[in-house]
């Protein structure tokens, strides 16, 4: 959402919206820079202690198992695509990577997530190859995300479905469809991701 975390040379004039700055032992900066102030900083230890931090659900990379996800999902009546997007019940997967890891695992957005035990592992298997696809490229750069070092990812080459209505599946050539769900675009493929 437009903020960022920037490593620079502490002599580089610092760019509007640089609410922070931290001076780093080898003479550059680290610059928070927000122009939309959705961020915060806070100091505070322990990190975990936190409030924010202690709702937020588990890391998909390093803190679920195929048996926390079946629980998390059992009973939930919410579609599978709101269900992952909401950080209290898994952490860190925004619309981009929720959208490709929806299509990885041939899972309908719209399936109520309650219904979606028995897919579990392809599902926690398409949401971190979604993800490691993305760290790997430095992230989707589809406006003007940079990383630390100012440099844009590569990863949106990659992407499955996301930003791609109109073109083919890359599984099966069916168009890729779009619609809005909840303020945010959702792609998928009719074909691969039946209800
Ligand atoms: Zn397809």
């Amino acid at each position: 959402m437009s903020g960022r975390l920037l490593v620079e040379p502490a002599d580089n004039p610092r760019p509007a919206h640089t609410h922070l700055a931290w001076l780093l032992e080898d003479g550059r900066e680290l610059r928070f820079r927000d122009p939309r102030r959705f961020g915060f900083v806070a100091a505070q230890a322990p990190l975990s202690a936190r409030r924010e931090l202690q709702e937020l659900g588990p890391d998909p990379l390093t803190e679920l198992d195929v048996a926390g996800l079946i629980r998390r999902l059992t009973g939930v009546r919410a579609p599978i695509k709101a269900f992952l997007l909401d950080q209290r019940r898994v952490g860190g997967i925004g619309n981009i990577y929720v959208c490709e890891a929806l299509h990885r695992a041939g899972i309908h957005p719209s399936t109520p997530a309650g219904r979606t035990p028995r897919r579990a592992v392809a599902l926690l298997e398409g949401i971190r190859s979604a993800l490691e696809l993305g760290i790997r490229n430095r992230g989707t750069t589809l406006r003007d995300y940079v990383d630390s070092t100012g440099v844009r990812g590569n990863n949106a080459a990659t992407l499955r479905v996301y930003g791609r209505h109109g073109k083919p599946c890359p599984v099966c050539g069916t168009p890729v469809s779009r619609r809005i769900d909840a303020g945010r675009s959702t792609f998928f493929c009719g074909r691969c991701q039946r209800r």
